[in-house]
């Protein structure tokens, strides 16, 4: 293996290769550029792009591409030669200022929500100069964001960097009022990535896997994950070369990729980096994940992003761990050794409370999707109800300053963790249940709805915006106060009061929390359908207004490629599932149910008396499950015709959800009876037990 700290970054052109290869000035004008937005003279953009593409050839480059994150929230690229002809027919190798600045994808198939329609047909890419350009597979990529002729956002990166600009504006309000010098604030993510590896030649056998990157059908091996030894467990060598070579290649990268171990669920894994901020962050989630299927193919795996790829075993999540922090490398959400005095902490606490319990609706839209609709609430991941868990510690500190106090006695400390951010606060052992969908872990607050296909670009500006919101409030009060601190922890003892309701440190899982959570008036947006409405209320729209995220005009257009997307990856779903159950599963079991008739045929024919009570028995259950099976099928059928009735991907989208769902579950049903009842031999494709466990 390579020494990490050899190939770490060789494939970016970041800051210290920026240095090198860059002319004293142009380095400067760049630097300038990323912290403040300056524009580059075209000049100094020609001179940057020079020396990328001289970088890129000496890599081995042939090729550059704007690489974006359309709405699909899979990244996109168009690849473009450095080739030029030239006057003597050879080539030269060119890449200009302009070409690394702005592009034009050919973007009319990504989904715009109606923007592009009535705006203008195409879209730009521009450069996104505070994530670094790097190389993938011969060819430099170069971060950019994705906007209609308009100035509408077509992507997840835009909203992401606005969002930060507004956390960025707000938090420096407060911090000067607290006599801070810092210059910037941004926000900080560490996402934790889950993944299943299975064999490629297995996973080639299921249709569902292929289309749609889950099971939808599949009966409950003797053994799932009930013996909890998959978990933290010994890393088979198989998984264990993937695991490296696949660290090798984000190092590259220059991700930081640190942790990883085995997750609950048999073959299910988990991959940590190391936090950053949050657009390179939300830009290496997508490298990690491109990079994890590209690397399995290698190995002869398939990786399993999907949120839930098995029924019965844990699916898979994307804990967003996020904080804010300043250019001076402070943690704002650090409580220090006196959290009850440290009223700067306590406030910026409050701010994410009273953001979340404002904005419930916000958060669960920003991991609402279908495949994340099976995890949520399925007693594996939390459910669809915001809360926030702060642990007793931080409960008893906000209970004593709303009381007036600046004390709590002292009491003898539980546990020593080791954990420097955490001196005084234990770290509670509820935390580790992980029920909570937001739980304040330190120093940072972990996200725990996202699936592991959602793009961390989403979630991420909701918290910023949200938090940032609350930020501005406070600002406005406290900027014209006499007595900053004396208002400020009035603010805490208020805001705490108003929003406590959204607080709480118990078990989420259990069936008392959900009617709890009803009485003190939380939401409980079950499903996407659910959720999505909300995402253009007027509440919801001030609020990205103001904080010039979204127009309504852009919030309604994402409504509506959400709304598009659940209706198309649902049609296929259930496209899938009557290809599987009509043309593999029924014809299958007919041949099984055939063998059976033939022995008691045979058997009779040898010997008049012979029992034939197995077979029989088996030919009148299986017989009549398939009739079953058949008509359910007839029914989905006609569910899928009647769907095209309606004229908007909401009504559609909540057919499918009322009607077209329950229709899949109950061929699911008949399914897996029939595949525990059929002799191995005849059943169509690999089951959960081949796997899972092979
Ligand atoms: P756990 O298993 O306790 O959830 P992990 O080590 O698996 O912890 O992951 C924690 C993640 O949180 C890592 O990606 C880590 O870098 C990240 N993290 C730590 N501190 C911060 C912070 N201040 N802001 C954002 N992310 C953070
Ligand atoms: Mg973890």
């Amino acid at each position: 293996m390579n020494k990490i700290s050899e190939i770490f970054g060789s494939m970016v052109f970041n800051d210290a290769v920026m240095k090198e290869k860059l002319p004293k000035d142009a380095y400067a004008a760049l630097k300038q550029h990323i912290s403040d937005g300056t524009d580059l003279e075209p000049g100094v953009a020609n001179v940057i792009a020079s020396a990328m593409k001289d970088w890129a050839l000496s890599k081995g480059a042939t090729h550059f591409t704007h690489w974006f994150q359309p709405m699909t929230g899979v990244t996109a690229e168009k690849h473009d030669s450095f080739m030029t002809p030239d006057a003597e027919g050879g080539v030269l190798m060119n890449f200009s200022g302009k070409e690394l600045i702005k592009g034009e994808p050919d973007a009319s198939s990504f989904p715009s929500g109606g923007i592009r329609a009535t705006f203008e047909a195409r879209g730009y890419t521009a450069w996104d100069p505070s994530s670094y350009v790097f190389i993938k597979e011969n060819t430099l990529c170069i971060p950019t964001a994705f906007c209609s002729y308009g100035g509408e956002a077509l992507d997840k990166k835009t909203p992401l960097l606005l969002s930060g600009e507004a956390i960025n504006t707000q938090a420096l309000r407060i911090l000067k009022l607290f006599g801070s010098d810092a210059r910037r604030v941004i926000t900080t993510v560490g996402p934790e990535q889950e993944y299943f590896l299975i064999p490629k030649e297995l996973y080639e056998q299921r249709k569902d896997l292929v289309f749609c990157g889950r099971t939808l059908l599949g009966a409950k091996p003797p053994k799932t994950q009930e013996l909890e030894d998959h978990y933290f467990g010994a890393i088979k060598p198989r998984i264990a070369a993937y695991m490296e070579d696949l660290n090798q290649e984000l190092w590259k990268l220059g991700v930081l990729a640190s942790t990883e171990h085995n997750e609950v669920a048999p073959s299910q894994h988990e991959l940590a980096p190391i936090y950053s901020s949050s657009n390179i962050a939300s830009d290496h989630n997508q490298i990690t994940m491109e990079m994890m299927k590209k690397v399995a193919e290698r190995h002869n795996l398939t990786c399993l992003l999907h949120e839930k790829p098995f029924a019965g075993i844990n699916g898979s999540g994307k804990h967003i761990n996020w904080s804010m922090a300043t250019d001076q490398g402070e943690n704002l959400l650090k409580p220090g050794k006196s959290p009850i005095t440290n009223t700067r902490f306590l406030l910026f606490l409050c701010a994410v409370i009273k953001g979340v319990d404002k904005y419930q609706d916000l958060l669960r839209i920003s991991v609402a999707s279908p495949s994340n609709d099976h995890r949520l609430g399925g007693n594996e991941a939390p459910p669809a109800i915001i809360s926030i868990f702060l642990g007793d510690d931080l409960m008893e500190v906000l209970e004593a300053v709303a009381q007036g106090k600046t004390e709590i006695p002292k009491r003898p400390r539980m546990m020593d963790t080791g954990v420097s951010v955490l001196p005084d606060i234990k770290k509670d052992t509820t935390d580790r249940n992980r029920t909570s969908p937001f739980a304040f872990t330190g120093s940072r607050f972990e996200f725990r709805m996202a699936g592991s296909m959602t793009s961390v670009a989403c979630p991420v500006y909701m918290l910023n915006t949200i938090t940032a919101d609350a930020l501005m409030d406070f600002a406005d009060i406290l900027e014209k106060a006499e007595d900053v601190e004396a208002s400020a922890r009035e603010l805490i003892r208020k805001t705490y009061l108003e929003h406590k309701r959204v607080i709480f440190n118990g078990n989420n899982y259990s069936e008392e929390w959900v009617r709890e959570a009803e009485g003190r008036g939380l939401l409980n947006l079950r499903s996407t359908v659910d959720a999505l409405p909300f995402f253009t209320s007027d509440k919801n729209i001030d609020l990205f207004r103001t904080h010039r995220v979204f127009s309504r005009v852009e919030l309604e257009a994402r409504q509506e490629i959400l709304y598009e997307e659940y209706c198309k990856l649902i049609n296929i779903e259930a496209l899938t599932m009557l290809d599987m159950a009509g043309k593999d599963i029924l014809p299958a079991v007919s041949a099984y149910i055939q063998a059976l008739s033939d022995t008691v045929v045979s058997k009779k024919a040898a010997a008049k008396d012979a029992a034939c009570r197995m077979e029989v028995s088996l030919i009148t259950s299986l017989s009549s499950l398939c009739d079953s099976l058949y008509d359910r099928i007839q029914d989905l059928r006609q569910l899928l015709i009647d769907v095209n009735e309606f004229d908007t991907n909401e009504l559609t989208a909540q057919f499918f959800c009322g009607k077209v769902i329950p229709a899949m579950r109950e061929i699911r049903a008949l399914a897996d009876e029939l595949e525990l009842s059929t002799a191995r031999k005849y059943w169509p494709m690999p089951t959960y037990g081949d796997l899972l466990f092979t």
